[in-house]
């Protein structure tokens, strides 16, 4: 399958079975924002649910947080943003398209394809002008007088302002680390590859707070911890990979940085970021705030400016991480069987409950069972069609086990299990699916 095809057929299965939209669409759509459908806002949802509970409700060492996306324009001046978040844009005069400079050598010339920007007859590249990512907006009622302020692009630094506010109202004492999960905006140039790069996004940050002089210890445990939590969520080992930024890219305050890279049908690409920060960020908060941030280690009697080891990863770009892992395409008895297979922890639907036909009180019984197993998690019912064809629309839904009511479950109360990988049947009897289900589940 060609590579191009494969994120095509993603695109268009992730309309048809309602993982993601575009935004806006019945007006033509809005340039790289998408919504998530019903199977879509599970599917994100599972991901921010295992890296909360793997970063917050596991841990002892490490508080939630959730802070608010407008904050202080003076926030953005601290952290370097209003003055450095910026990407080098190229326009090409001729045909009017717009690139990332850095990017240059990744990207198409719309007027021919096979050659990149620049290198077409008629291509007329300006110079590079830096361009702010930031999105602005207005704060109070009336436009000309108000304060202007920015959408958030990180989560990072509402933890940073509130480091000593969860320090002083929590048990906590370096080291320790809060986390957060929200939406950050960034006016993207080049954005694209599906929900890879786009305007809105969701990050899942963590920022652990240490003492200076331990800070590579703690970079290389967080190294290790979070391409384990990547395999955690059934990700093929093989294709992720660790990229470490070199002097030329690395930020001018980070001490060291190194990406979590997939292998994208597009290419090798950052899916996270773990950075060594040192003090710059508290650093610059307390320059601009005036205020001290200090922590007082009172065994060691010392005060200091906490080192920051910070874990970055989009919910969106794990999401499509996870999609483009799981899609396959296979041969069954002449037919194509696509399958998306999922883990059965993120999958969006755990289980479908289906009559094997709609009579002999079949229907009834695979209605209680269904109500009963909702409860506990995701369910669909479904009782229209062949049943191979109900089976091969949840392997495209990614579900990881359809139950059968047939025959035999009027007689003994066993309902076949078709397990959507191996499509092998065991029966299992029916007080005992829910207990069945869940101890797979993690
Ligand atoms: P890139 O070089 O890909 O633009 P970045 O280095 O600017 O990314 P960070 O600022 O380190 O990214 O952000 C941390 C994480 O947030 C990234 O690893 C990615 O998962 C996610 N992320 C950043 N920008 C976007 C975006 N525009 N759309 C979706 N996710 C994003």
């Amino acid at each position: 399958m060609a590579d191009t095809t494969l994120m095509d057929k993603l695109v268009s299965l992730c309309k048809r079975r309602g993982f993601v939209f575009q935004s806006s669409e019945v007006y033509g759509g809005l340039g790289s924002v998408w919504d998530y459908g019903p199977l879509g806002v599970e599917l994100k949802k599972n991901v921010k649910d295992r890296w909360w509970r793997a970063m917050v409700h596991e841990r002892d060492d490490i508080e939630g947080l959730d802070a608010a996306i407008l904050m202080h324009p003076k926030v953005w001046e601290a952290s370097g943003h209003v003055a450095g978040f910026s990407d080098p844009l190229v326009d090409c005069k001729t045909c009017k398209a717009r690139f990332r400079a850095d990017k240059i050598q990744d990207a198409q010339c719309p007027q021919k394809p096979s050659k990149k920007p620049g290198e077409h007859t008629t291509c007329e590249l300006t110079e590079p002008r830096m361009f702010n990512l930031m999105f602005k907006t207005f704060m109070g009622p009336v436009e000309e007088q108000a304060a202007v302020i920015y959408l958030r692009p990180e989560t990072a630094q509402g933890i940073y302002v509130n480091y000593q506010n969860v320090l002083n109202s929590s048990r906590q004492k370096v080291p320790f680390g809060i986390a957060q999960i929200g939406k950050a905006f960034r006016n993207e140039i080049t954005p694209g590859n599906f929900i890879f790069r786009t305007r809105e996004f969701e990050q899942m940050e963590m920022q652990f707070f240490v003492k200076p002089g331990t800070d590579m210890e703690w970079f290389e445990r967080w190294r290790a911890a979070r391409m384990e939590w990547h395999h955690s969520i059934g990700l093929t080992k093989g294709k992720l990979r660790w990229h470490e930024h070199g002097p030329g890219e690395l930020a001018h305050y980070a001490r060291a940085a190194y990406d979590i890279e997939y292998q994208f049908p597009f290419g090798w690409n950052e899916i996270e970021g773990i950075h060594n920060r040192g003090d710059f960020d508290l650093g610059r908060h307390q320059e601009y705030s005036g205020k001290k941030l200090e922590y007082f280690d009172q065994a060691a009697n010392e005060r200091y400016l906490p080192f920051i080891v910070e874990t970055s990863a989009g919910a969106d770009r794990v999401t499509l991480t996870l999609l483009v892992d799981a899609y396959r395409e296979e041969q069954v008895e002449g037919e194509t069987r696509v399958v998306l297979g999922f883990h059965p922890a993120i999958a969006p639907i755990k289980a479908a409950v289906l009559p094997l036909v709609k009579k002999d009180g079949m229907p009834e019984l695979a209605d209680r069972i269904y109500h009963d197993m909702k409860r506990a998690f995701p369910t669909f019912y479904d009782d229209s069609g062949a049943i191979g064809r109900r089976y091969r629309r949840m392997d495209e839904a990614g579900t990881p086990w359809c139950c059968t009511v047939d025959g035999q479950t009027l007689q003994d109360g066993t309902v076949t299990i078709r397990e959507r990988d191996t499509m092998t049947q065991v029966r299992v009897h029916q007080d005992q699916l829910v207990t069945w289900i869940r101890g797979r589940l993690s």
